[in-house]
């Protein structure tokens, strides 16, 4: 066989190749698992849809709507900000230009003061012109988001109070020592879009990449391990193909063992405890998310099946509870902390229904992305020959890094190829 391999189908493997089948090049697609998605799944059981681990889906992200038919995921959207919550306690905080109806719950929020208030709103107003590739990319220095939210005269009890649970959750990351582009970047994009899921689980954003990549003429073999990578071939299951260029698009450590690329390799990792409560116990928080303003045991809750009825049987809530890192802790003992926490976020309610559906646990999630991460990530041209390198690895870790990456990674082949 000659023609283009793609090693890997999650998001950035399967971008890349519908852009270089549609070029008229013949690609094939390996992916070493029994379906495409990568980091991307999800598992239905029961009536329940269970993601790999609590994701969403920012609709405002440029590399979203470019590679994505948004309306045919059927995308269920939070509601902007979030519910503050501590023992026998819960506020609103959230953005008045997009939710004017919590408008007032946000002014009268203790647990946030006015001018940190007031600083969200210019922080929002001074990102609302920036060029997105600019923050990520730009030539400012590198600092974390600590330092960038003390910079801007944030107080530390708005920094532990909301954005350590809120962006903690996004970057898994409580300390707040990740760079500040990847905080700025989804501020930027929070204020511009919807945090969302598809009516079908995450999983609806790889099955579609599939499908299109499929309808531009790609083939994609699943159960297929690349193990090897020349300049011309590739062994796939003990088996040498010829390949006229290789699309290298697995989870970074495995790029490193097939290219010889140093890719970076610090790993952050999660647990998702899925739980179902019975509809008859509303948490009245409505589509927002709750986060823990006290510690991460669990740092958010997400009332799910409010936000994507879909997600649950009739009569059934479906709440995701994520803990950051890997717990050692086991299934059990992860549950009882979450029933613990949220009777103690609802002492005038009982939580005694709240049953344990299924935990996740990813022990890879994202790489590590102190300041100045991007410096150290390898381009896509790093490879020799006709090989190049696609995936979150290449950018920075998110849905909208892999789906660039994939794009970019397309367009250094061809360019190496001459097509
Ligand atoms: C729990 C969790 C929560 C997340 N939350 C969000 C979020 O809310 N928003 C967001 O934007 N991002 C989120 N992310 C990050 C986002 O999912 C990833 O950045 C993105 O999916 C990475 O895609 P990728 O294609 O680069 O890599 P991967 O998804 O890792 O895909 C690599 C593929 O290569 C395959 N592979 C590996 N080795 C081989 C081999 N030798 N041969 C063949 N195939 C191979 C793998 O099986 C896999 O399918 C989250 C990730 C996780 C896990």
């Amino acid at each position: 066989m000659t023609g283009v391999v793609v090693a890997g189908g999650g998001l950035a493997g399967l971008v890349a190749a519908r852009h270089l089948a549609k070029s008229g090049l013949d690609v094939t697609v390996f992916e070493r698992e029994s379906s495409v998605g990568g980091r991307v799944r999800t598992t239905r059981e029961n009536g329940y849809t269970f993601d790999r681990g609590f994701q969403v889906l920012f609709d405002s992200y440029p590399a979203v709507r470019r590679e994505l038919d948004l309306d045919a995921l059927s995308l269920r959207a939070f509601s902007p900000g979030a519910t503050l919550a501590r023992p026998g306690k819960r506020s609103v905080l959230s953005d008045p230009f997009r939710d004017p109806g919590a408008l007032t719950e946000t002014l009268f929020n203790r647990e946030i003061r006015l001018a940190d208030k007031l600083r969200i709103l210019r922080l929002r107003r001074e990102l609302a012109n920036a060029d997105p590739a600019a923050i990520i990319d730009g030539d400012r220095p590198s600092r974390t988001i600590e330092s960038s939210l003390a910079d801007r005269g944030f107080s530390r009890r708005f920094a532990e109070r909301f954005v350590a649970p809120f962006y903690g959750g996004i970057t898994l990351d409580r300390s707040l020592s990740t760079d500040a582009r990847v905080f700025e970047y989804t501020f930027k994009m929070l204020g511009e879009g919807r945090a969302t899921v598809p009516a079908e689980g995450m999983e609806a954003i790889p099955r579609q990449l599939a499908e299109r990549a499929r309808g531009a003429g790609v083939r994609i073999e699943t159960d297929a391990t690349v193990e090897a990578v020349e300049a011309d071939a590739v062994t796939v299951d003990d088996e040498t193909i010829g390949a006229e260029g290789v699309v290298v698009a697995t989870d970074p450590k495995t790029a490193g063992e097939l290219t010889g690329v140093d890719t970076p390799d610090g790993t952050r990792g999660c647990a998702t405890v899925y739980t179902s409560l019975p509809s008859s116990t509303p948490l009245d928080t409505g589509k927002r998310l709750l986060l823990n303003v006290v510690d991460d045991r669990p740092n958010q809750v997400a009332q799910l099946s409010t936000v994507a009825p879909e997600y649950a049987p009739a009569g059934e809530q479906l709440l995701a509870a994520t803990f950051l890192g890997v717990p050692e802790t086991d299934d059990e003992a992860l549950f009882e902390e979450t029933r613990d926490t949220l009777s103690s976020w609802y002492p005038e309610r009982t939580v005694a229904d709240l049953e344990h559906l299924r935990t996740e646990r990813v022990p890879f999630a994202q790489f590590d992305q102190p300041p100045g991460f991007r410096a150290g990530l390898p381009d896509p041209d790093a490879p020799d020959g006709q090989v190049v390198l696609a995936g979150d690895y290449t950018r920075w870790c998110s849905i909208q890094g892999a789906l660039e990456s994939g794009r970019v990674a397309a367009r250094t082949l061809q360019d190496r190829m001459g097509v």
